[in-house]
């Protein structure tokens, strides 16, 4: 018996219709949930720090990918229990563990047809700039002259809207047209030339309802500032939402400038107390290295979500409606309950039988 190896030139991929059909059909194979392509000269006008032809000078394509986040990873956050579960399947893991098997089987697959391909999904630890688009401070020279400093970094939501997959949102979500907000995006840079797919035209997704702006529990976005950028000849604004603190209050933490004996984030800095919207006294550890959203995205996907929801406007409809009872808020200046009820008793026992 010979050793077994996977078939190679088995599929031709010169025919850019053909080859998008063949792609794409793959794509859905091994896990996406929606798959487009954008042809490079979209990104003709992206800044040297964003551009894929600064990582591949040859590509021709980018292929983009949804990746749903179940409605019921959000579940246990809306009901104020099991916090977890987004952090670790709609955040984390779906980021660095399911989405780069996805897009690293379509580039086996590619390659097996003698083009290159480059899989990527969130890259964004090595990038060159940090979270406000500024160039990070003796972090990284350019290799050759004139070239991006290393790492460039792809903006994903944009790649998602150039390949036709949907809206980017007034929250800076990008809203896809099955989920809304509840998804994130996979690329694939490949020299293979693929039939391009239009620019998302379909029903208006984000119709400027400000359900994301008003349940931030960080209060990051102000309506009244917004970026514009042109997009493959299309005006997309979107709010100019305070990443610095988002990324405070998504992990749960509320800042109070009065040093605190026991903060929340154990350690510097070192006044910081639960938000009203975390139910955990410390922040939780991390899960999946960067799984540590506490808010649960509050407002930029489960409000946003619910009011798309609402409008009928997505395609992945449910029976029953996402939010059922109030929403919750803990507060913190009330003394803890006391719930001993840790045990199955026998009557809970049999109940359960
Ligand atoms: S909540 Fe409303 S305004 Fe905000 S992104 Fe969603 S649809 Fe747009
Ligand atoms: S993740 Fe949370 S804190 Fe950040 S913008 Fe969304 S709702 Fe606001």
């Amino acid at each position: 018996m010979a050793i077994m190896t996977r078939d190679f030139n088995s599929v031709d991929l010169s025919d850019p219709k053909a080859a998008a059909l063949a792609v794409k059909r793959k794509a859905l194979e091994m896990g996406a949930d929606v798959v487009g392509i954008g042809n490079i000269e979209r990104w003709a006008n992206a800044p040297l720090q964003m551009d894929p032809k600064q990582i591949m000078p040859e590509c021709k394509s980018i292929i983009g990918m949804v990746f749903r986040v179940e409605r019921g990873s959000l579940r246990g956050i809306e009901e104020g229990t099991f916090f977890s579960n987004y952090s670790a399947m709609g955040y984390g893991g779906l980021t660095y563990l399911y989405m780069p098997m996805t897009v690293i089987n379509l580039s086996k697959f590619i390659e097996d047809q003698g083009y290159e391909a480059i899989p990527m999904g969130h890259q964004s630890d090595w990038r060159a700039i940090s979270n406000n688009g500024e160039l990070k401070a003796n972090f990284s020279r350019p290799a050759r002259p004139g070239q991006a400093r290393p790492d460039i970094m792809i903006h994903l939501r944009v790649a998602a809207y150039l390949c036709g997959l949907g809206e980017i949102g007034f929250s800076k979500m990008f809203l896809s047209p099955q989920f809304g907000p509840r998804c994130r995006v996979g690329i694939v840079l490949t020299d293979v030339e693929l039939e391009p797919d239009p620019i998302y035209d379909g029903p208006q997704l984000c119709n400027r309802c400000m359900a994301c702006v008003k349940a931030c529990p960080g209060a990051c976005f102000d309506p009244e500032k917004t970026i514009k950028v042109n997009l493959a000849g299309h005006e997309v604004e979107w709010a100019d939402i305070d990443i610095t603190k988002c990324a405070i209050t998504f992990s749960g933490t509320k800042y109070t400038g009065v040093v605190q004996e026991d903060p929340y984030l154990r350690g510097n800095p070192n006044d910081t107390v639960p938000g009203e919207w975390s139910p955990f006294r410390h922040k939780p550890v991390n899960l999946y290295q960067s799984g540590q959203a506490v808010c649960g995205a509050r407002g930029c996907t489960r409000a946003c979500m619910i009011s798309l929801e609402s409008r009928g406007v997505l395609q992945n409809t449910f029976k029953e409606k996402f939010r059922r009872r109030p929403v919750w808020s803990v507060d913190w200046n009330t003394p803890d309950e006391n719930v001993t009820d840790l045990k199955f008793t026998e009557e809970k026992k049999n109940e359960a039988d």
